[in-house]
């Protein structure tokens, strides 16, 4: 027993070293192996978080506020404990070591997948930018400190006399509350810091920057960034190399959607959404006024024609199993809903599929209600079919008077204008959010006026059976279910 401590203590020192620092500025490429499902997953888990970044920032929302609703997020998809924490224990340590990993993987998968074109190269460098500030600030100001002492950073420290010859221009600049004379003051070229020029937060001198180290946290991120951005260009010029390897290369272009709408990672029981409220087949046309635009087209146009095409009866059938209809309660209501076909034709070309659906035909696989990244990608539809997403694939004046019309009954010029910028600029989700937000302003506001989380926290929507839940809890407060902080 003797000889067990000091190979205990060896392995957690070994351990701890791997990630000592709870931030990183990802200049080492990870080298160790990892199973291709992590490889995956924990792309998407980073995907889910910076797309919510991307989608938080298009709707406006402060950085406190995205802030917010990230905290939930972080916490799921890709937490990062202190080093404080690690130290608690040696299954404390494993975790943080596990939680850094992830971080650093995640990091350098997508840095491949959003690599290949300028466009997704800044969008990347942005939002992973984002991400280091929010890390940064609420890291612990001990951890801070010795993470940056490990960067080696290139800053040149402001010498005493050189502070005393420009004291009344660092004060002016700096604001009196900030600048102290017993403050370090780093010189950095003024491109590297271009808020605080901007701001005129610093004073400038021959092309140089001089920054307080109160406001570290812009030279800090200003390196991260620029750091990322050169990193970036060396991963766009690696990349022909990378397309050889036939296992990678799908995952990764997969990957690259999502910047059209981040993936939905789902955990949330699909089948009592209503909170015990049963769905039926009869209940559904009084449901409609809680779907997406996308889903009431399709419930509109099999009212209409007593028929779906193929890919829009998969889309609606999955979004319909995942409000909580039944595969029972399904056959029902495709059955009374095609009602121009006798039975015998239902149960020879229709019954199959809607079974299939619910994993009771074929392969027995129970498929989930689709994504709006899904909806949004594949299969565009072509002449006469109805699947997808209108905010996609209808004509921009088809779209708006879709929605001034009955389907959407909006009035209003400005969010009408807004649906069309955001389309113009190939945001549709973010249209569709902004649609929620407008159709449901009474209910968001009565949450925030009674301390709920409000419009400002809400995760953003990416998928039809998130947006139909959070329409139908608005509306019926005592079953909330995505809105935290309530009950
Ligand atoms: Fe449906 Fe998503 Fe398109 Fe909204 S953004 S209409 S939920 S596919």
């Amino acid at each position: 027993m003797r000889g067990a401590i000091p190979v205990k203590i060896k392995k957690r020192e070994v351990l701890a070293e791997l990630y000592p620092h709870r931030l990183n500025f990802y200049s080492t490429p990870p080298t160790a192996e990892i199973s291709l499902e992590q490889f995956e997953q924990w792309a998407i888990h980073r995907l889910r978080i910076l797309g919510e970044i991307e989608s938080s920032q298009f709707r406006n929302k402060t950085p406190k506020e995205i802030e917010v609703t990230l905290e939930p997020l972080l916490k799921k998809y890709l937490p990062l404990s202190a080093s404080s924490y690690a130290k608690l224990s040696s299954k404390n340590l494993e975790t943080v070591q596990l939680e850094r990993k992830k971080d650093h993987y995640s990091h350098f998968i997508l840095r491949l997948a959003f690599a290949r074109s300028p466009d997704l190269r800044s969008r990347f460098s942005r939002l992973e930018s984002f991400l280091f500030r929010l890390r940064f600030s609420t890291d612990d100001a001990k951890e801070r400190d010795a993470f940056i002492n490990s960067l080696n950073l290139d800053w040149d420290p402001v010498p005493e006399d050189e502070k005393l010859l420009y004291t009344e221009q660092l004060s002016a600049a700096s604001g009196a509350r900030i600048f102290d004379s017993t403050d370090s003051i780093f010189k950095v070229p003024w491109e590297k810091v271009p808020d605080l020029v901007e701001a005129r937060r610093v004073f400038l001198r021959h092309g140089k920057a001089y920054v307080p180290s109160a406001l570290q946290l812009s030279l800090v991120s200003a390196e991260f960034t620029s750091q990322l951005d050169r990193a970036l260009e060396l991963t766009a010029r690696a990349l022909p190399r990378l397309d050889e390897d036939e296992r990678l290369v799908p995952i990764l272009n997969h990957l690259s959607l999502g910047f059209t709408a981040p993936e939905f990672v789902s955990s949330t029981d699909t089948t009592s959404l209503l909170n015990g409220a049963p769905v039926t087949a009869a209940s559904v046309d009084s449901l409609v006024s809680h779907f997406p635009l996308c889903m009431s087209h399709l419930h509109t146009t099999l009212r209409r024609n007593k028929h779906l095409l193929h890919h829009s009866r998969y889309q609606y059938n999955l979004f319909l199993k995942g409000i909580g209809l039944s595969v029972d309660e399904a056959l029902n209501f495709w059955r009374s809903a095609f009602s121009n076909i006798t039975d015998d034709e239902f149960n020879k070309k229709y019954r199959y599929n809607v079974r299939h659906a619910y994993g009771l035909e074929g392969n027995r696989r129970s498929y989930k209600p689709l994504s709006c990244q899904q909806i949004l990608t594949e299969h565009s539809p072509s002449g006469n079919q109805t699947h997808g997403c209108p905010y996609r694939h209808f004509s921009i004046d088809n779209l708006i008077a879709a929605l001034a019309g009955p389907l959407g009954g909006i009035q209003d010029r400005d969010v009408l204008q807004g649906v069309r910028n955001d389309v113009d600029q190939k945001r549709y989700h973010i249209a569709c959010n902004r649609v929620f937000d407008h159709l449901h302003a009474k209910e968001l506001k009565r949450e925030k006026d009674e301390g709920r989380s409000g419009a400002g926290q809400r995760e953003t929507i990416i998928h039809p059976n998130q947006y139909f839940t959070l329409s139908w809890e608005l509306k019926h407060p005592k079953a909330r279910k995505w809105f935290k902080g309530t009950k």
